[in-house]
């Protein structure tokens, strides 16, 4: 079974108005898929989709070879999560906040703890992990925000705009994380942005605009010489 995320002619409409029209894309187990998109585009509805905020009867989903659809619980089990806005509780420890995560996870004990301490280690904060959130700067909020999301193991892992708000430095560390979370431990990342330099070369590029899929290919491939954001301002006609 693939280990990879499937989204084929996916459609989703808010009443009248069509958010996403015939949306299809497969990422490899593995790979880094950078999905780009000026607002608007479609991105946040299609994160509703994945993570089952909502559901279309139009098209098809499958995460880790689970049709979201038929088996949701599958699909869901083997998803991480980090979503725009913060959901961690700004009063507890990063510890406790995984902790809490690991619990409602059915994990505990020596098992927990294993999970947790390599999810630490893998964003590189087992040093703060006594600090409480609240005292902590915006990158490392959103590296315990991934490493919560790993937790349970996924094969797949899903980001929304992870970088918003964050300084050049912090963006580029979060990027480099996320990148070896693919190289070294085989995850399958979907990572939405509408900022084209966080994008590399080698990575998976699919480009939705207007609720459509405009170009999916690899970045290097699809942008030639052009620079990604003047590639981008053309294919969307819109600034990056
Ligand atoms: P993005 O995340 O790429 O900025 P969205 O998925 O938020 O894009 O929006 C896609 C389209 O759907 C936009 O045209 C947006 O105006 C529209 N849209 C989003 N949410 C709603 C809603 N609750 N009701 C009606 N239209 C919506």
């Amino acid at each position: 079974m693939s280990e990879g995320l499937r989204v084929a002619d996916v459609t989703f409409r808010y009443g009248a108005k069509t958010a996403l029209e015939e949306v299809s894309f497969d990422i490899a187990p593995g790979r880094f898929a950078a999905l780009l998109g000026p607002n608007g585009a479609g991105k946040s509805t299609l994160f509703g989709l994945l993570t089952r905020l909502f559901t279309t009867a139009e098209g098809r989903i499958e995460v880790a070879g689970h049709d979201i659809a038929r088996a949701p619980r599958a699909a869901l089990a083997r998803m991480g999560v980090v979503f725009q806005s913060p959901t961690l509780d700004q009063d507890l420890t990063i510890r406790q906040n995984l902790g809490y995560f690991a619990a409602l996870h059915g994990l505990s004990g020596a098992e927990a703890r294993g999970r947790i301490d390599a999810a630490l280690d893998r964003l590189a904060i087992a040093e703060r992990a006594g600090e409480r959130v609240r005292d902590l700067n915006g990158g490392h909020k959103r590296r315990t925000e991934i490493a919560r999301a790993l937790i349970h193991a996924p094969s797949v892992l899903l980001l929304d705009e992870a970088t918003v708000g964050l300084d050049a430095a912090s963006r580029q560390a979060i990027t480099d994380h996320v990148h070896r979370l693919c190289a070294e431990d085989g995850l399958t990342v979907l990572w939405a942005t509408h900022l084209t330099d966080e994008v590399r070369d080698s990575d998976r590029l699919v480009v939705l605009h207007r609720g459509r899929v405009l170009a999916d290919g690899e970045c290097g491939a699809l942008r030639g010489d052009a620079p990604l954001k003047d590639y981008f301002l053309t294919a969307t006609g819109a600034p990056a």
